[in-house]
């Protein structure tokens, strides 16, 4: 048994939400089905069936709703996280019931837990939602603590960080629970620098005021549709460098490039020049054999940038290096030699990650059904020495558990000392033990 003994870092708090929950949230207000219905008509060409879902007879079909068990199919799990969606309203009183109702039953002898709230949220409803969050985890008794994900677009999450930084001095529940902010959702589209700012405004908060610390919490290297994997596992490394605590999934860091070999990938031409860049400034080449190639390449792609932003009125210093509209994409080839360079770029990458402090937390269901990974990229953060724990990610809309994914991981391979290893690591990885959180 693993889940009494080890801690649970990585969990979305209604992603834990099980059938009795989602049937008590459904009975306490009236769910906004129209959420649902319009992904699921949209996924499946057909309305769902609501009526009386939630009666015993009719308990396959708010699986098939609220479950997901398929592969790689992004739009089915959209589905069944809007059903979750749907039912809840995540106001005051409902969040206090759920932070109060999940750490109750909750296994594992300490968990965090992450919620996200949407940015039409405005500040004063936000601050009250924290705090009741915070006092369900309290008056729970139980050790069941809150990290904050904040929004990854525009300069909202500055704010949210400065509110959650005056509720810890206002609200002692909040001083308590509160232990980490995190960033999650689309990751596309927002470049770790983005936040390199806040980042920094973090770890000196936590240097000035131990007392009140926060863990930063950092989903990457997840979904990267948009880029080639060498970028992805880039991201990754850069979110370490810029001082994250513990980094969720990596996949980019680890899936085995032999799965891209002979296909291609396209990404934004500014991407390219930074991809190409990092790999001359680190001196791990992956897509030329040589630096004058390499150095070639990055002049003919500026031109190209140039060309494009003249073209287009655009001054080349914008800070922002979300892709902008009709940025020319760029095509790269996975062929034999990029690939065999590109693993050992990834071995390396992980190796200097290893001599840092950063955490990697694996979510093995939820990479092997969304990620769509054929082999799991843990064996080789293992094979590099990374500090890897395990988290359970979504348990309810994945019919999983913590000790089930430890299961999953043992039967894949993973030695029993390795295994042992990261529910140790996990007791030691909280966020207040990362911050260098005083009492
Ligand atoms: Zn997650």
């Amino acid at each position: 048994m693993y889940q009494n003994r080890a801690f649970e870092l990585h969990t979305h708090l209604y992603g834990c939400l099980r059938e009795e929950e989602l049937k008590w949230l459904a009975s306490r207000k009236d769910p906004r089905w129209h959420i649902f219905s319009s992904t699921y008509e949209s996924t499946y060409g057909q309305k769902p069936d609501l009526e009386g879902i939630f009666l015993p007879e009719r308990s396959d079909d708010l699986r098939r709703y609220s479950i997901y068990e398929s592969v790689g199919n992004f739009p089915e799990f959209q589905c069944c996280f809007d059903f979750v969606i749907s039912v809840a309203h995540a106001d005051e009183e409902e969040v206090y019931e759920v932070a109060h109702r999940l750490a109750s039953r909750q296994k594992e002898p300490y968990a965090e837990y992450r919620m996200l709230f949407g940015p039409q949220l405005n500040l004063n409803d936000y601050r009250k939602r924290v705090e009741s969050l915070c006092e369900g985890f309290r008056d729970s008794g139980r050790e069941g603590y809150l990290v904050m994900s904040l929004w990854r677009g525009g300069d909202l999450a500055g704010q949210q960080y400065e509110l959650l930084r005056e509720l810890m001095h206002a609200n002692s529940a909040v001083r308590q629970r509160l232990v980490g902010i995190d960033f999650c959702a689309q990751e596309e589209g927002f470049p770790p620098q983005n936040k390199e700012e806040l980042f920094r405004k973090v770890l000196q908060d936590n240097e000035e005021h131990p007392e009140s610390a926060l863990s930063i919490l950092y989903h990457v290297g997840e979904s990267f549709q948009d880029k080639t994997l060498e970028s992805a596992a880039r991201w990754v490394y850069q979110s370490a460098e810029l001082g994250a605590h513990r980094l969720g999934h990596c996949i980019a860091l680890g899936q085995e490039p032999e799965e891209f070999l002979n296909s291609t990938r396209k990404e934004p031409v500014s991407e390219r020049i930074r991809q190409l860049q990092f790999e001359r400034d680190l001196d791990l080449l992956v897509s030329y054999a040589n630096d004058s190639d390499l150095n070639r390449e990055v002049e003919r792609l500026k031109d190209l940038q140039n060309h494009w932003l003249e073209q287009e009125g655009r001054d080349s210093s914008g800070k922002d290096s979300q892709r902008s509209e009709g940025e020319p994409l760029i095509e790269v080839q996975y062929s034999r030699d990029h690939v065999d360079r590109l693993r050992d770029y990834q071995n390396q990458l992980m190796r200097r990650l290893a001599t840092r402090a950063t955490v990697i937390e694996v979510c093995p269901t939820s990479n092997l059904r969304i990620g769509a990974v054929k082999k799991h990229p843990v064996h080789r953060f293992l094979s590099n020495d990374l500090s890897v724990v395990v988290g359970a990610d979504d348990p309810g809309i994945f019919d999983t558990d913590l000790e089930q994914e430890f299961q999953i991981l043992k039967r894949d391979g993973v030695s029993e000392s390795d295994l042992e290893r990261m529910v140790e690591l996990s007791r030691k990885s909280t966020s207040p033990a990362l911050s260098g959180r005083s009492n």
